[in-house]
């Protein structure tokens, strides 16, 4: 049996997803900012700072796996954007490192990290703020907000899960995670009913954008099948996942841009392990 950190445990899917590792005989040490084994404000440096001592400490440095649930939806509020940007971006990123070693330390680690499905389903979203956030600099990616008035943290909702997502593929296949056994993956949802969307629900505009916006199978997504979906990308069965974004939306991404994906890999990143480049590449030089 392992030992997982979950973090949003105390509310719609981490919670489903930290039952579901309790009821499998597992340890979980949740992280939440009540009614979890490591209470913590992800929203602050010395918060985060703090949970990775303390998970690090109640595991013995040895994790089997981490899911990052914890996140804020898009809001109301002056000081939203930035709590979106320090949460949903700055809470998985500073804690995967922090966790890095003892991920590695048990070689078949796994980790979940939730993204959204607004990462390809809100448009204009500023790209400057995604290359901010995998620079590290939070206070340049909340700058690039300021121009959107009442959208700025549907914005920082979208980039902030945009970057996450980017960030869990390029580090996902480098030696310090593929190499060290890690299995880096995530996953991105639709509209779930937990407390995050009936929040949105209970708001009049947000409801209507919610409620208007297409969902082919119907309905919105059950909290409990999506935990069943982290459940198995933390299982044995995910040794050969690495670096995906699994999209479980109810096919509102398909919908939007059926053609959009798969898309070949442009021709300059993979001309290096193309044999026929490669040996005109020796012929030009010999020649
Ligand atoms: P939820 O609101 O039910 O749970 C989120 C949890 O995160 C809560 O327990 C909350 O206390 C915790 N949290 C928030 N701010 C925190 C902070 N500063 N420090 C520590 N913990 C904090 O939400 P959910 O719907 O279960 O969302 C889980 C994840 O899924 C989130 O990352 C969310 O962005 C993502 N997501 C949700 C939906 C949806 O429709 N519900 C869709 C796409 C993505």
């Amino acid at each position: 049996m392992g030992v997982y950190v979950v973090t949003g445990s105390a509310s719609g899917m981490g919670r489903e997803v930290a039952a579901k590792l309790i009821a499998a005989g597992h340890t979980v040490i949740g992280v939440d900012l009540k009614d979890a084994e490591v209470i913590a404000d992800l929203s602050t440096a010395a918060g985060r700072d703090g949970a990775v001592k303390e998970v690090l400490a109640r595991s013995e440095g040895e994790l089997s796996g981490a899911v990052l649930a914890a996140g804020l939806g898009p809001g109301r509020g002056k000081d939203r954007p930035r709590l979106i940007a320090e949460v949903n971006y700055f809470g998985v990123v500073d804690l995967l490192e922090g966790f890095r070693d003892a991920l590695a330390a048990t070689d078949t680690a796994k980790v979940v990290v939730f993204s959204s499905n607004s990462t390809t389903t809100v448009p204009a979203v500023p790209r400057r703020a995604i290359r901010a956030f995998l620079a590290g600099d939070c206070d340049k990616a909340v700058r690039s907000f300021r121009f959107y008035g009442k959208g700025a943290s549907v914005m920082a909702y979208a980039s902030s899960k945009i970057a996450v997502s980017r960030w869990v593929r390029h580090h996902a296949v480098s030696p310090r995670w593929a190499g060290a056994g890690i299995r880096l993956n995530a996953l991105a949802p639709g509209a779930i009913l937990t407390p995050l969307l009936e929040a949105q629900l209970e708001s009049p505009t947000e409801s209507k954008a919610v409620k208007r916006f297409p969902v082919p199978v119907g309905g919105f997504g059950d909290p409990g099948k999506l935990a069943d979906w982290v459940i198995f990308m933390l299982s044995d069965a995910a040794d050969f996942l690495c670096g995906s974004v699994i999209f479980v939306d109810g096919g509102t991404d398909a919908y939007f841009r059926p053609d959009d994906w798969p898309r070949a890999v442009p021709l300059h990143r993979i001309a290096p392990y193309l044999y026929r480049f490669q040996s005109f590449g020796r012929r030009r030089k010999s020649g």
